[in-house]
């Protein structure tokens, strides 16, 4: 252990993080997505430019102890895993630079311990850190240096995920008042989704200004790497938090981003992190080990029925609805195509991403009928997609003016 209290593992990163900084931390070929952010923050007036910076610790040092002594008790009780395993600094809160960062390495802890000691890459479980690290990306990524491994998360997905709650959050309250019966094209109510339909059919007006903010701090998010922003437009996630019923919605938060954590673990235990880029081939694999992975992580912390298949319905949703927005943006003020093929092939990775995993459930699933639950929670989630899409038109593109029947599939 070095002067300043934190582990070594911890210390190397910050040398790579720095290095990493640099090149603006390009793991992955979307550099562009930096760009056509950018324009689409400007075209929302969101103009305020900060500066990336390493994060501050404003360590909620309750939750934190919580947390500490929820990783002490897992060394107790699975002892040899730890004794195969150095991880005695997930131990020292100094090594931590958020609650966050605790939480996921504990998570990631337990999903890790949870692996067969007889599989091939088991040793490749050792010096694992789960990183969250301010960027102007939006993929998670994982790395490789020295004998450490670093699983990142970038900010901009985690804030983005947040502000996708909140929003949903809102628009399911103001369906609830709604009291005339309308027809609706989204058949489950899993995510409140038939609640969100209900409130952008009563009055889409109501829901435009809610719409445009979620885009605006979005569009915001992704260009910048920030923590937080002092002006942000969407309400923070914890500050919608009213009553026990809203819980759900931070528990989709955490089974999210284990999700996009388990594919990361998968890349770590099957990939040669030693290449700069990931073919769409290993990017499917990802998914496919993360996806037991993250059976792991459901079994010790079921706390929703859907939770296998809303936390990566989530993510698949919240990447593309942003891949899209950001063409149709980038499309009006290019007065372009906006499902010409340079916009459409990112787009459509993630799409058959998101529905080859309806696959995997049906493998792993424990109930007969996840592909259908699958299916219908990502309709539900389509809904603001279409919605966001809607009132981009309505804002942007003065000659049209959509209905959200115009952007829903026939069928689905
Ligand atoms: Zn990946």
């Amino acid at each position: 252990m070095a002067s300043d209290g934190r582990d070594e593992i911890i210390r190397n990163f910050d040398r790579v993080r720095l290095a990493l900084a640099s090149d603006r931390w390009t793991l992955s070929p979307d550099a562009s997505i930096h760009d056509t952010a950018a324009r689409a923050a400007e075209a929302l007036g969101v103009k305020e430019i900060l500066a990336p910076s390493l994060g501050s610790s404003h360590l909620a040092t309750e939750g934190l102890d919580v947390v500490l002594d929820k990783i002490r008790q897992h060394q107790r009780t699975r002892a040899s895993f730890y004794r195969a395993f150095d991880y005695a600094w997930t131990l020292n809160p100094l090594n931590y630079t958020s609650l966050l960062e605790c939480l996921y390495q504990q998570l990631s802890l337990e999903v890790l311990a949870d692996i067969d000691p007889r599989h091939p890459n088991w040793r490749k479980l050792n010096h694992i850190a789960i990183r969250v690290v301010p960027t102007g990306s939006l993929n998670a990524e994982c790395l490789l240096d020295r004998d450490f491994k670093y699983v990142m998360l970038s900010t901009p997905f985690l804030k983005i995920l947040q502000a996708t709650l909140a929003t949903l959050k809102i628009l399911a309250t103001r369906g609830r008042q709604v009291k005339r019966n309308l027809p609706l094209w989204v058949r489950s109510n899993h995510l409140n989704g038939r609640y969100v339909e209900l409130a952008l059919r009563d009055d889409f007006d109501a829901c435009q200004g809610d719409l445009l903010n979620l885009l605006a701090d979005v569009f915001y998010y992704a260009t910048h790497g920030e923590l937080e922003i002092p002006n942000a437009r969407a309400p923070r996630l914890m500050d919608t938090v009213t009553d026990k019923g809203d819980f759900d919605y931070l528990i989709l938060y955490e089974a999210t981003e284990m999700f996009v954590v388990c594919h990361e673990l998968a890349h770590i235990l099957e990939h040669d992190l030693t290449s700069r880029a990931r073919t769409s081939m290993e990017e499917h694999q990802a998914d496919y080990y993360g996806a037991s992975l993250y059976l792991i992580y459901n079994s010790m912390n079921m706390k929703t029925a859907h939770g296998f298949l809303s936390g990566p319905a989530l993510f698949f949703s919240v990447m593309r609805s942003f891949v899209m927005c950001r063409n149709l943006l980038g499309a009006i003020q290019k007065e372009a195509r906006w499902d010409a093929p340079e916009y459409v092939d990112e787009e459509n990775v993630l799409k058959s991403r998101a529905f080859v995993y309806e696959k995997y459930n049906k493998e792993f699933g424990t109930v007969p009928d996840t592909d259908v639950t699958y299916k219908n929670i990502m309709a539900e989630l389509w809904i603001l997609t279409a919605a966001c899409q809607v009132a981009i038109l309505r804002q942007f593109d003065a000659r049209r003016s959509p209905s959200l029947d115009d952007l829903l599939p026939k069928s689905w």
